[in-house]
């Protein structure tokens, strides 16, 4: 983050200078007409793509709910879309995570826990520490028995260029507390991710 690292954020134009840079790096005239205003939308798009540096899920994550009547038992989000950026080649990750806890005396709102998992897949990211921060800043927040946090996802690093392996899935995982350490706790969650997966729905 810009404010963490002490840099300076560059002007809009200074950006747009960038991406006509290099639009002639890929050997096109950024003066012509269809290439006129591209610098200026791919600049649009990155403000999209990289929200995720100005919004702090922990502070999301504080609104928690202690009414629950006891319930301590697992609850599972799955199949949460997921549109991420390789922090190596700022190609798109696009897959789901999937995500449960057990509650200690705390609740999240789960729109909530779809929101963190997008302001830190708003962010140049590796798959790996994006499943981290995930699962890290629940524990952290809601302190619960247990977090899993499960990545599926396609790079597009990986299917347009380089090895041009289309279609390979890498899966992530990052287990906390009970998931960690109690086996049956961890399969029945892997169980019912993966009857989610089998009754469709693309990455
Ligand atoms: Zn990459």
């Amino acid at each position: 983050m810009y404010w963490s690292n002490k840099l300076t954020k560059p002007t809009r134009e200074q950006a747009e200078e960038a991406v006509r840079t290099l639009i002639k790096w890929a050997g096109d005239n950024p003066a012509r007409e269809g290439l006129k205003d591209t610098p200026k939308r791919v600049v649009k798009s990155y403000e999209e793509f990289f929200d995720g540096y100005s919004s702090d899920p922990e502070e999301i994550l504080q609104r928690t709910f202690s009414e629950t009547e006891g319930y301590d038992e697992m609850v599972v989000l799955r199949d949460i879309r997921l549109e991420s950026h390789c922090e190596h080649h700022m190609l798109p990750i696009i897959g789901r995570a999937h995500i449960a806890y057990i509650p200690m005396k705390r609740v999240v709102g789960i729109s909530k826990l779809a929101r963190v998992v997008d302001i830190y897949a708003k962010r140049m990211q590796i798959q790996e520490k994006l499943t981290a921060q995930i699962a890290n800043s629940i524990n952290k927040t809601l302190q619960p028995k247990g977090v899993a946090v499960v990545i599926e996802a396609t790079h597009q690093c990986m299917s347009t260029r380089g090895v041009h392996k289309s279609g390979a899935i890498m899966q992530t995982s990052h287990m906390i507390g009970a998931f960690r350490e109690d086996k049956r706790t961890r399969q029945e969650f892997m169980d019912l991710i993966t009857s989610a997966s089998r009754g469709g729905g693309d990455i």
